[in-house]
């Protein structure tokens, strides 16, 4: 009995194909995929056919044959692993670009070389020019303790100098650049910023934290536009060479959004871009009554969401604590953002249909801001906002006291999360914060628990900015030499089906668009990323050499 069930099962199997209508010829077939959907009905699959800019059949090879007409070109993927286009959910697409332009200061692992290679582009540049780079951190320097701007002087006594940390939140100057600033010893900290000083004589040190950067900054000339236009090109082309399909660039201004609109018209800028704009202030207010834009240039193109910074960093020490930092106890960090500015705008944000989310690093800072949220929702009922469920989101939620941690899904908020900070972090996280506050660290999987999604992003170019690096620190949560310290929380490391939720359906979600993206699913957009290993089964060292394949946007392979 068993076995006739078999072979009458076997040879429906064989005719299906066959009983089927035939369809619509499909624009390109893919075949032989090593296919993991994020679908929940149909998790895995051979064949995915497209038409146009969608999915139109995904299943066995057998029965994808329906969809091959004489037009149809056939794609063998060789068992290659194909997942849903990835997205990063929080990606300075413009800071990318920059960093394939400028000075790069990454990777550069103590005092001396840093300098070195200050000095090479010191000696290339024009008296009088400034000079400008970002991406150093001190982490792993001995000591590992911020450059001076004494350390600057010495490599560049007339030539400004103005370098940024990697986490963007602090930069150090020399006393050329100081000196253009007006950055002296009797300049007080601006709010939401620090002036790093000498303990002794009070003199600044050359470091510029958040705010205080602006000191300076405001003095460097600005990019022009055909460097924007630049940078936009160059950050698209690296994105989608990694397998980003869509990005989601938290902060800017109409100035990018007219840009991007530009290069979108004139077919340069391929990849989906989910776009905030800064605010409170002119920018929020535009688009506060200018209204969103969505799913402009064939769905790839959104704009509806306003960009909060409520603190710094915890590498530079502004990010505001609840209680003073282990390693520096005379501080608590700080706040970027008052309340009698935010809250107005939270409630417009409301009633208008704006998404909004914010920065929030310190345990202090993302009370502070599920306070504010709670404050706006309570103010403004459902039936007064335009969208009744805003998904309004929580950028890092990097330090929660675990008691905030269930306020997330009881108020509908989204902890927007970077894992790569975890694994960059967990090598001076704990003697800022001590062992006790590593609790609520990072904590993705109590998050999960919570009942809350976790969009995944990098929050490049503070990190690389690659997928396979934040696919393998959500699922190891160590560095990419394998290490993690004692204490380091390893329960909260995700599978590898949430990790690729992190990257695929979850930010879509968080971006109101789970009905057409984040998925492999007939009717979706074809964005699909193929992988040259299948990063639900290797090894976990073997996904830092994962790499990707080939990148499909909308049914066009743009890679
Ligand atoms: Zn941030
Ligand atoms: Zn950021």
């Amino acid at each position: 009995m068993k076995s006739l069930f078999t072979a009458l099962s076997l040879l429906w199997f064989c005719l299906t194909p066959s009983f089927l209508p035939p369809a619509d010829p499909a624009d390109v077939v893919f075949v032989n995929g090593n296919v993991y959907t994020v679908n929940e009905k149909q998790p895995r699959a051979e064949a995915i056919a497209v038409k146009g800019d969608r999915i139109v059949f995904v299943g066995s090879n057998a029965n994808a044959k329906q969809f091959q007409g004489r037009g149809t070109r056939v794609i063998d993927l060789h068992g290659e692993t194909v997942v849903p286009g990835m997205t990063d959910a929080h990606y300075h697409f413009i800071g990318v670009g920059q960093r394939e332009m400028n000075l790069n200061l990454e990777g550069i692992t103590n005092l001396e070389d840093f300098l070195a290679k200050v000095k090479e582009r010191v000696d290339r540049t024009k008296p009088e020019e400034w000079v400008t780079g970002r991406g150093w951190i001190e982490t792993f320097w001995k000591p590992p303790v911020f450059p001076t701007r004494w350390d600057l002087d010495k490599i560049s006594p007339n030539n400004p100098v103005f370098l940024t940390r990697a986490d963007g939140h602090g930069a150090v100057a020399n006393s050329a650049a100081l000196k253009i600033g007006g950055v002296t010893k009797e300049s007080k900290d601006p709010f939401g910023g620090q002036i790093l000083r000498d303990k002794q004589t009070g003199e600044p040190v050359g470091m510029l934290l958040d705010n205080a950067q602006g000191f300076v900054s405001r003095h460097i000339p600005a990019p022009t536009q055909a460097e924007i236009q630049q940078a936009i090109i160059l950050a698209n082309k690296r994105s989608i060479e990694l397998g980003l399909t869509q990005i989601q660039d938290p902060g800017g201004s109409y100035r990018d959004v007219d840009l991007y609109k530009k290069l979108y018209g004139e077919g340069k800028l391929k990849l989906r871009i989910y776009k905030a704009v800064y605010g409170p202030g002119p920018e929020a207010k535009r688009l506060l009554s200018e209204g969103p834009i969505i799913e402009a240039f064939g769905n790839r193109f959104n704009l509806r969401t306003i960009k909060v910074v409520s603190d710094g960093a915890l590498g530079s020490r502004g990010a505001a604590l609840l209680a003073p930092y282990s390693d520096t106890p005379d501080s608590s960090g700080f706040l970027r953002v008052k309340e009698e500015d935010l809250l107005p705008m939270l409630k417009e944000a409301l009633q208008k249909g704006i998404q909004v989310e914010t920065h929030a690093i310190g345990d202090y800072a993302n009370r502070f801001i599920l306070d504010e949220y709670e404050k706006a929702l309570n103010a403004v009922p459902k039936s007064e906002r335009k969208i009744a469920e805003p998904r309004w989101r929580d950028e890092h939620s990097q330090i929660v006291n675990p008691i905030d941690i269930p306020r997330f899904a009881k108020l509908g908020v989204i902890p927007s999360m970077q894992a790569s900070h975890a694994i960059g972090d967990l090598h001076f996280a704990p003697s800022r914060l001590g062992m006790k506050r590593l609790e609520g660290a990072y904590a993705w999987q109590s998050f999960i628990k919570s009942g809350v999604i976790v969009p995944g992003g990098s929050d490049a170019p503070v990190e690389r900015g690659e997928p396979m690096i934040e696919f393998y620190a959500a699922v190891a949560r160590k560095d990419i030499r394998g290490f993690s310290g004692e204490g380091w929380h390893p329960e909260e490391k995700v599978t590898r089906e949430q990790a690729l939720k992190m990257l695929t359906i979850w930010p879509a979600h968080a971006a109101f668009e789970e009905n057409v993206r984040g998925s492999i699913e007939v009717g979706k957009l074809a964005d699909l990323t193929i992988l040259s290993a299948d990063i639900m089964r290797i090894p976990e060292m073997e996904i830092l050499k994962t790499h990707c394949v080939m990148t499909v946007i909308g049914g066009e392979i743009v890679y």
